[in-house]
């Protein structure tokens, strides 16, 4: 398992350096999340000790044993739809929400954090593909969001993130990544936060590449890296 996942990251990371080329990107600026998913306990740790330390999970639920066994190892990501009643699970154990889409659960995050005293980074999800079946926040409704949760003081808007639709030809998404960075740059230029923020969080197995070419600055890999069990 580990000499194939030593293979695989190296496959993955030849492309997005390649990608990077491409786009004139220095690849230092992109970071690899590995999402475990789909994966076992056991092999988690391998990821982990594989030196593999950003690790994604989607669900409390599923990841609450690996996070009880790894949690102290690695940087825990929340990347799926995060439920309010899970957020006193989630806001002191992970390191970032990249699914934040509501204010509902703004509300509940803040009350987590501000109760811990820390801050918790997010990651706003925008729907850029208009899909009615993905989660996320209406593009148009981002500023009106942005003014709202400001006012939140343990909450930190790390970046933007978004899935794109899953296409046979992974060139068809490139309008929702480019979509996204467009968001963020015109976030920042409205100045409604005293920070930049900085981050792009997309880009999964089958598309990763026409992400990092479009300034993703954190990609989500599962099957093509972890792999499935
Ligand atoms: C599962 C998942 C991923 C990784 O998916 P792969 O296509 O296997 O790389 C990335 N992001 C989110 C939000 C996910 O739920």
């Amino acid at each position: 398992m580990t000499l194939e996942l030593q293979a695989r990251l190296n496959e993955v990371k030849g492309k997005i350096a390649a990608a990077c080329t491409r786009a004139g990107r220095d690849p230092q600026e992109v970071r690899i999340i590995a999402v475990t998913k789909y994966v076992s306990l056991a092999a988690t740790g391998q990821v982990l000790q594989q030196g593999l330390t950003d690790i994604g999970e989607n669900r409390w639920q599923d990841a609450a044993a690996k996070w009880e066994a790894f949690g102290d190892r690695g940087t825990w990501h929340f990347i799926g739809h995060l439920q309010t009643n899970k957020v006193k699970d989630v806001v002191g154990r992970f390191a970032y929400i990249h699914s934040l889409d509501r204010l509902s659960l703004a509300k509940e995050i803040e009350k987590k954090a501000a109760s811990l005293g820390m801050e918790m980074p997010c990651f706003i999800q925008l729907n850029v593909s208009g899909e009615e079946t993905k989660y996320g926040l209406e593009p148009e409704a981002l500023f009106d969001f942005v003014k709202e949760i400001r006012e939140y003081r343990h909450i930190r808007i790390a970046g933007l993130m978004t899935m794109a639709p899953y296409e046979t030809e992974p060139e068809q998404t490139r309008p929702v990544f480019r979509g996204l960075r467009e968001w963020r740059d015109r976030l920042n230029r409205e100045a409604l936060l005293d920070y930049e923020v900085g981050h792009l969080s997309m880009g999964m197995s089958n598309d990763f590449e026409v992400a990092v070419e479009e300034g993703a600055t954190w990609v989500r890999l599962g099957s093509i890296l972890v792999g499935k069990e």
